[in-house]
């Protein structure tokens, strides 16, 4: 068991679960049950392409490796600039994930996640200071970071905060929680709030669901 469930990088994303159920990771990811996405997963997949079409359509493309980029960034060689699905990864903390978006200031790096929200869950707040987590070790950014949620369809900002000691601390113990999860070390816990239950795609395969529509 502990050879099969073992992950040496956790997906950022999979943050957002780890608030709602834990036992759903394991439904997914370790047991591996495939379901049909949900109306809301295609369509916030749907916004995110129209999303990154647009950037495109406007954005020059960066022709060198960005540690090259944000060197000269650095240096006031060049302006600040931005990317789109900006894939990461850190060594150190084990983890890998993509950015919606970053903004890149000599003096401060800016990190946004798209939501259809109007405000930010914790879920959305532990998935971005993943990401600065992430990001702060993969490029060894010196430099203050911030973190934002986007509302998707409006652009209006719903949610900032400053990267500081405290939101570093937080996120590492939760990077913790799931590396000992996924390595065996800590049992997945099951929602007991019968509203997560009765809203999960995994309910009809769930045998820790704390309520069963029709029971
Ligand atoms: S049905 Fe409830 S306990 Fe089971 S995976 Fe979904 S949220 Fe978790």
């Amino acid at each position: 068991m502990f050879e099969l469930i073992k992950r040496d990088l956790i997906p950022i994303s999979w943050l957002h679960t780890q608030d709602f159920c834990e036992y759903q990771l394991y439904l997914q990811h370790v047991l591996r049950i495939k379901l049909p996405a949900t109306k809301e997963m295609l369509s916030g997949l749907q916004k995110h392409a129209e999303l990154e079409q647009a950037f495109r359509e406007k954005a020059a493309p960066i022709e060198e490796p960005i540690e090259t980029h944000i060197n000269k960034l650095l240096r006031g060689e060049i302006e600040p600039f931005s990317m789109r699905e900006f894939s990461l990864k850190s060594e150190k903390y084990r983890l890998t994930g993509k950015i919606d978006e970053i903004q890149l200031f000599r003096e401060r790096a800016l990190i946004i996640d798209n939501k259809p929200s109007l405000s930010a869950k914790a879920a959305d707040i532990n998935q971005l200071r993943a990401y600065c987590l992430c990001f702060s070790d993969a490029y060894r950014w010196e430099g203050e970071i911030c973190n934002a949620v986007q509302n998707s369809e409006s652009q209006k900002f719903v949610f900032a905060e400053r990267f500081n000691e405290d939101a570093k601390l937080a996120a590492e113990g939760l990077i913790s929680r799931m590396h000992a999860l996924f390595s065996g070390n800590a049992d997945f816990s099951a929602a007991d709030e019968k509203w997560k239950c009765a809203a999960c795609r995994f309910n009809a395969v769930c045998k820790k669901a704390a309520y069963k529509p029709g029971q």
